[in-house]
């Protein structure tokens, strides 16, 4: 019954597995093109193993293939997916067409912890950690659904990426591997709500993926009250790890910037964001919130991001409106999975 997840082991440790079942090293090689390069779903698929080695596998482990439960496609071509795990857990991944090619945002937890106010994921906790071949087959489940390529993940579905270290970790190696999907560390962001000794232990792995610290406040009295993350780790503790994560890693940061009305986006939050980030070379993503149910937000209208904006660009602050794709389909982080649940409950 507890069969273990194949589609979790990097290259290396699948090599390492498939030795002490006695085969040669270029069986996991060939087992991994089959699990991440051609993408199958059965082991039966893997048509040049021996048949008694596919009894094996089959009989000790299980192939990460979650079912597509639903599927909302909006009109500028965003698709969003609520999948269903092996264990009944729902999970939500959203592709994003853009000019540069297809992103695809993943889940990284069954929930979260992490609380904070705005968000429907967290809502009703964390649940459990995804292995790092569920989090992968977020991104073959996109490929082999729409027929296209995916070129570009962000980690900024579901759950805090860097509460669920190692696997994240391990789903990296797997899907920049050569031997996989190789989509490229620098086509790969990570989404934190700003876990600090996790962004230590990211920085020593110098990995050239784009950080993306969610923000969203410029002092502790505003952050506080939006995230409480921030009670453990505040503003004057995040921001110099965040400096050492620039100076270890010799990559720009960016800054995830949620608006929301008459909390967080007045000149004087512009003035203090632009002089707690100056000189970084940071860039800041705004966004207006995304209003969920259950939450005390509402969004900042789009005439006053812009103000804001301009405010940042004044005061030497590179920053950008995040293109809102796919609002029309609850593609909000957590939304889908959230009405799922609410449904079931009834
Ligand atoms: N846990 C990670 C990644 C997942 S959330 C993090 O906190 O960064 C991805 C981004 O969406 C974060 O910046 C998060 O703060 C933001 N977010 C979550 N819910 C939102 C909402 N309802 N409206 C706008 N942004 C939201």
């Amino acid at each position: 019954m507890d069969k273990r997840c194949i589609s979790s082991y990097t290259l290396e440790q699948l090599t390492a597995e498939v030795k002490a079942l006695g085969q040669p090293a270029f069986r996991a090689k060939q087992i991994f093109h089959w699990l991440h390069q051609k993408l199958v779903t059965e082991f039966s698929a893997m048509t040049d193993q021996p048949k008694a080695l596919l009894a094996r596998l089959e009989e000790q482990y299980r192939i990460a293939a979650p079912e597509i439960e639903r599927r909302q496609q909006a009109k500028d071509g965003t698709v969003k997916y609520l999948l269903r795990m092996a264990d009944g857990n729902c999970i939500e991944t959203v592709l994003m067409r853009y000019h540069y090619g297809n992103t695809v945002c993943v889940s990284t937890q069954v929930g979260c912890r992490m609380g904070c106010r705005f968000c429907a994921s967290t809502q009703a906790g964390r649940v459990r950690d995804l292995t790092a071949g569920e989090i992968a087959a977020q991104i073959y489940t996109a490929q082999r659904d729409t027929g296209e390529r995916v070129s570009h993940i962000v980690l900024m579905g579901i759950g805090e990426p860097l509460d669920n270290f190692d696997n994240v970790m391990d789903f990296l190696s797997i899907i920049s591997s050569p031997d996989g999907v190789n989509i490229g560390m620098r086509n790969i962001s990570l989404s934190t709500c700003g876990v600090v000794p996790m962004i230590d232990k990211l920085a020593e792995k110098k990995l050239q993926l784009t950080l993306s610290v969610s923000l969203h406040a410029p002092n502790n009295e505003i952050r506080s009250e939006m995230m409480p993350v921030n009670n453990a780790y505040p503003v004057e503790v995040l921001i110099p790890a965040v400096r050492r994560y620039q100076d270890v890693t010799g990559r720009r940061v960016s800054f995830e910037y949620s608006m929301v009305r008459g909390v967080n986006d007045s000149d004087a939050c512009a003035h203090q964001l632009a002089k707690l980030i100056r000189g970084m070379g940071a860039h800041v993503n705004l966004i207006p919130i995304n209003p969920v149910d259950g939450s005390p937000y509402s969004a900042t209208d789009a005439e006053n991001v812009r103000r804001f904006q301009k405010k940042l660009e004044d005061l030497g602050v590179n920053a950008t409106v995040r293109r809102r794709l796919g609002s029309e389909i609850s593609a909000a982080c957590g939304q889908l999975r959230r009405e799922e649940m609410q449904q079931n409950q009834l």
